[in-house]
């Protein structure tokens, strides 16, 4: 296990306009223009309603509401929710590849030459150093453990200021899967992600592990 600190976040820390304008077209994308407004209505956020934050990366709107959505979506689909979170967390990321490549770290990875497994870490490396290069207090750390690849958060915006009984990151992990299918070229369903570690419940971080299914 990593010996990094967790990162206490205050409540109204700030996050980039970019990362939730591409949640937002992540929403879109599985719940539809209307599904969208909806869900931003029910989180308190209609400011965004067809008034999307810039795609730049001033830190211009707040972790909370990044994490506000998150919980009005499982609200929103219910039973469904886990299968939908994961859904917008792959179509984000597909989005964030085509308009936000220097946003997402993976602008220049050659990964032609390399075989599987450092493709993924090489993807999962990627992204860490966009998230700590473009949030103030981003802080990930990756590790290849005998081929699992355990990928962990300790400033997790997806649930800060939640509290769940279980992991509730269904958003990140989808992220992660769809990450996978940009690294190997495989389907999404030839990963097993698994969040055994999540700041909702009081773990001091969010964290993954990715195996070959
Ligand atoms: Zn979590």
């Amino acid at each position: 296990m990593s010996e990094l600190q967790p990162v206490s976040l205050p409540e109204d820390a700030p996050y980039v306009n970019a990362l939730l304008l591409q949640m937002l077209r992540g929403v879109e994308d599985v719940l539809g223009t209307n599904g969208l407004h909806a869900v931003l209505r029910a989180s308190d956020l209609s400011r965004y309603i067809n008034n999307p934050p810039p795609n730049n990366l001033d830190s211009g709107v707040e972790a909370r509401e990044y994490a506000r959505l998150n919980a009005a979506i499982e609200e929103f689909t219910g039973r469904a929710g886990k299968g939908m979170l994961k859904r917008i967390g792959r179509s984000s990321f597909r989005w964030g590849i085509k308009e936000q490549s220097a946003v997402m770290g993976l602008a220049g990875i050659a990964l032609k030459a390399l075989p599987s497994r450092l493709r993924k870490r090489a993807i999962l490396l990627g992204l860490r150093k966009g998230l700590m290069d473009i949030v103030e207090y981003g802080l990930v750390d990756v590790q290849d453990v005998g081929g699992v690849m355990v990928y962990t958060d300790y400033a997790c915006t997806i649930c800060h200021t939640r509290h769940a009984d279980h992991a509730i990151c269904h958003l990140y992990a989808g992220t992660l899967g769809e990450a996978m299918v940009y690294a190997t070229g495989k389907d999404f369903r030839a990963f097993d992600i698994v969040e055994t570690h999540c700041k909702a419940k009081g773990d001091g971080y969010c964290r993954f592990e990715i195996r070959d299914i």
